[in-house]
């Protein structure tokens, strides 16, 4: 889970590291009387999950209360990079001398955790390591021993950092290294990390990924979940306990096992490339296939106004196929006249005669049975295009 920037300075000054003030606002008012509390001169500045809002016109320097509520006015909204601003961040302005970079992250492709830190901070990181590589310090971390005093020291010397200030970066360092250990983070940002004309440091922008796989460690971080940007049947699924992910084609995919539906995915793309469509969306029902489970699926993927067709392709295994077709047909009982598409069912694996048998008797009139992969998303293709 990504945080908003308010969200990451919340959980920054939890854990010590040094912030300015900040309050949301979801109106111009509210960023008016945000703007008073804070003395007036603020920042006003777009949440939203994606970076380069400075270059987009999403952060505005408001001389005082009745400016900010102007410039939130304005930011509002905004359209940033497909983005709509539903809300803006209201800070203390900073009278900023210096923009560094900071961020520890998780390194996958090494196995690792990472620091890099630079003292061309503000602008997009990418950029520096590209036309400066020379000024971008990337130290690797050992999980085990994490962030010292003096692993700190060390890579404020790499990032090559003024004297006048290595102390107080050494600091954050030690302290982000905490938060992100204790949050479960994959990645903590301050971009950019400023010195103030009175010689603080202070984190000005944070990004934030948390590690969903940690989320039952965290019962506080349920509160930070955006619900209102979610896609309403992601989130239907997520809440029965099932993998649904939105794409943008035409044929709904339903399988049992990662492997499989991502296979599956890649046959309806091939077989679809005749007729112009893809896949609409696809939902993992895992090991067990229950009616209810596919009912509830089934009802997801048919919710979704793009499906023109739906594909179940099924291997049995634990859950054998006679399990999965009485699923299948008690399903389409429930739903009743709420299933309307086309539904392919390709069964395969333990007990398949009996599963095939079963929809065979049961005749449906949405439902058509294929033996074969390629065979079955040709025709969910095929059905999608007419
Ligand atoms: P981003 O463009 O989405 O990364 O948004 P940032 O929060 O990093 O803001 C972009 C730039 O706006 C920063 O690099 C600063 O130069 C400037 N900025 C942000 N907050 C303040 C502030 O409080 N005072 C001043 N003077 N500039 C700010
Ligand atoms: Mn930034």
């Amino acid at each position: 889970m990504d945080l908003f920037e308010y969200q990451a300075r919340d959980l920054f000054e939890a854990h010590n590291i040094p912030v300015l003030g900040g309050a949301v606002a979801f109106t111009a008012a509210e960023a008016q009387s945000a703007a008073e509390a804070m003395g007036g001169k603020v920042v006003v500045k777009a949440q939203v999950k994606v970076g380069g809002r400075g270059k987009a016109g999403g952060v505005k320097l408001a001389v005082d209360a009745a400016d900010a509520r102007e410039k939130a006015e304005a930011i509002l909204g905004m359209d940033i990079k497909g983005h709509t601003v539903h809300k803006v961040m209201i800070a203390q302005a900073a009278p900023i001398a210096e923009e560094y970079y900071m961020a520890i992250l998780l390194d996958r492709a090494n196995r690792n955790f990472l620091v890099m830190a630079s003292v061309a901070g503000g602008m997009e990181i990418e950029e520096v390591a590209h036309t400066q590589p020379e000024k971008l310090a990337r130290v690797g971390i050992d999980p085990n021993v994490g962030i010292s005093a003096a692993k700190a020291a060390e890579i404020v010397k790499a990032g090559q950092f003024p004297a006048d200030v290595a102390d107080q970066v050494a600091d954050v360092l030690v302290k982000l290294w905490a938060a992100f250990v204790a949050e479960d983070a994959t990645l903590m940002e301050i971009n950019p990390l400023v010195k103030t004309e009175d010689g603080r440091i202070v984190a000005l922008d944070g990004k934030v990924t948390l590690d969903d796989n940690a989320s039952f460690r965290h019962a506080s971080h349920e509160a930070l979940e955006d619900h209102a940007s979610a896609n309403p049947l992601e989130a239907a699924a997520k809440a029965k306990g099932l993998n649904y992910v939105k794409l943008d084609g035409e044929v709904g995919i339903i399988g049992n096992g990662a492997g499989l539906v991502m296979s599956t995915l890649d046959v309806v793309a091939y077989a679809g490339e005749k007729y112009g469509v893809k896949p609409a969306n696809f939902l993992d029902i895992g090991g067990g296939a229950s009616a209810e489970v596919m009912a509830n699926g089934l009802s997801i993927i048919l919710g979704d106004p793009d499906v023109r067709s739906v594909f179940v392709n099924v291997f049995g295994g634990i859950t054998a196929c006679d399990a999965v077709a009485n699923g299948i047909v008690q399903a389409l009982a429930i739903l009743g006249d709420t299933a309307t598409k086309p539904i392919v069912v390709r069964l395969d694996g333990n007990n398949v005669l009996e599963g095939r048998r079963i929809l065979n008797e049961a005749a449906h009139p949405l439902v058509q049975q294929l033996e074969t992969m390629d065979g079955a998303a040709a025709k969910a293709a095929e059905l999608a295009a007419k």
